[in-house]
């Protein structure tokens, strides 16, 4: 039996660079992150460098050769098309995805090529009806997340699928949740990543987003920092501990921030490009923001090309199984026992058990193309 196609899980985290061990770097506190730091041998601080078959940690460039520090906006629509939003601007823009980012974002969105390219995509974020409120509203405007979505014409999960155990806020556990008008109970981060690790192994490539990190650095609090940095270590490890072995998990971010408490703005520091599954080899020529997204949609490519060619003897297979049925009659000349209908009665089993055959494979092509449509 043929394993599922490869699938991608992109856990963007918000202002994680990577930096020494100081003082005013809460990801090398010893207690911060006590899986990663197993799984890496040391904490997500500089140097902690990892190559094997299937985990790769790297520092990779978030300034993209424009002057400035490195903001939310051009940072995303990089990190999501591949392209240098930076300089596409001429300069690194905040928060939102106005203007000509969204001409960026629909024509290179990951989403909308894993599409274009016979896969499936989602984005496993819990959204309110406040949130599309507020934007008809002008109060805020389209995160590029949301719009890499939109673009793709792809819906987003709200409290139903939420309730089906099927979306994660972007706080992870949901607290926050209620104050955005959402009746969500809160869940632990064992369950979010059993949910994000569930999700991304039925859909070519799920992206889910938190901002907490981010937050946690702009407070400038140290010990708000250890706590989102604790809560995040065991959402990861929940991911990778059910994560499924056609499913490759993507983590890194678009600044740095938190990695330095000292200041309240963004760093000028690299951020990490953390890899964990079958894939990672691939990532290992990943420089700067640009380089996530051709990976994972040429890792796809190969995939789905891969499943096509599997697709295209599967009916090969169908249609030489099967001879065309030419009736009982010349079949019946062409047997030479005695007593006719008994071997017209052995035809009719062999004919059956070609029958049941080409369940099997109509079976087998079916699973072998499974994929579990959008809500
Ligand atoms: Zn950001």
């Amino acid at each position: 039996m043929a394993s599922p196609p490869d699938s991608f899980i992109f856990l963007f985290l918000d202002g994680v660079g990577l930096a020494p061990t100081s003082a005013q770097n809460p990801l090398s506190a010893a207690n911060a992150t006590p899986y990663l730091t197993s799984l890496l041998g040391m904490p997500l601080i500089q140097g902690c460098d990892q190559q094997t078959p299937t985990l790769l940690c790297k520092p990779i460039d978030a300034c993209l050769g424009v002057p400035g520090l490195p903001q939310s906006a051009t940072g995303q629509t990089a990190l999501y098309t591949g392209r240098n939003a930076p300089e596409f601007r001429g300069q690194h823009q905040t928060s939102f995805a106005n203007g000509s980012l969204r001409q960026l974002i629909e024509e290179w969105g990951l989403f909308k090529r894993v599409l274009q390219l016979g896969g499936t995509a989602t984005m496993a974020n819990l959204y309110s009806p406040q949130y599309f409120e507020a934007i008809a509203n002008r109060r805020v405007r389209y995160s590029v997340g949301t719009l890499l979505t939109l673009t793709a014409g792809l819906p987003f999960r709200m409290q139903y699928e939420y309730e089906r155990g099927e979306a994660i806020f972007w706080d992870i556990t949901g607290d926050f949740a209620r104050y955005r008008g959402v009746a969500a109970e809160p869940i632990t981060p064992q369950e979010a990543g059993k949910r994000l690790a569930t999700l991304g192994g039925q859909y070519t490539v799920t992206l889910f987003e938190s901002y907490l990190t981010d937050f946690a650095g702009h407070d400038q609090d140290p010990e708000k920092a250890l706590r989102v940095l604790q809560l995040v270590d065991a959402f990861l490890e929940s991911v990778i501990t059910h994560l499924p072995s056609h499913t490759t998990l993507i983590v890194s971010s678009d600044h740095g921030n938190l990695e330095d408490l000292s200041t309240k703005k963004h760093t000028l520091n690299p951020v990490p490009l953390l890899v964990v599954g079958k894939a990672a080899p691939a990532f290992a020529s990943v420089t700067d923001l640009t380089g996530i997204t051709p990976t994972i949609l040429s890792l796809v490519q190969q995939s789905q090309s891969g499943l096509e060619k599997w697709q295209s003897i599967f009916q090969t297979l169908l249609r030489s199984s099967l001879p065309p049925y030419r009736g009982t009659s010349s079949l019946g000349k062409k047997a030479k026992n005695s007593s006719k209908s008994r071997a017209l009665s052995e035809i009719r089993r062999g004919f059956a058990k070609q029958l049941a055959g080409k369940k099997l494979f109509k079976r087998s092509l079916n699973s072998l193309t499974k994929t579990v449509p959008p809500e």
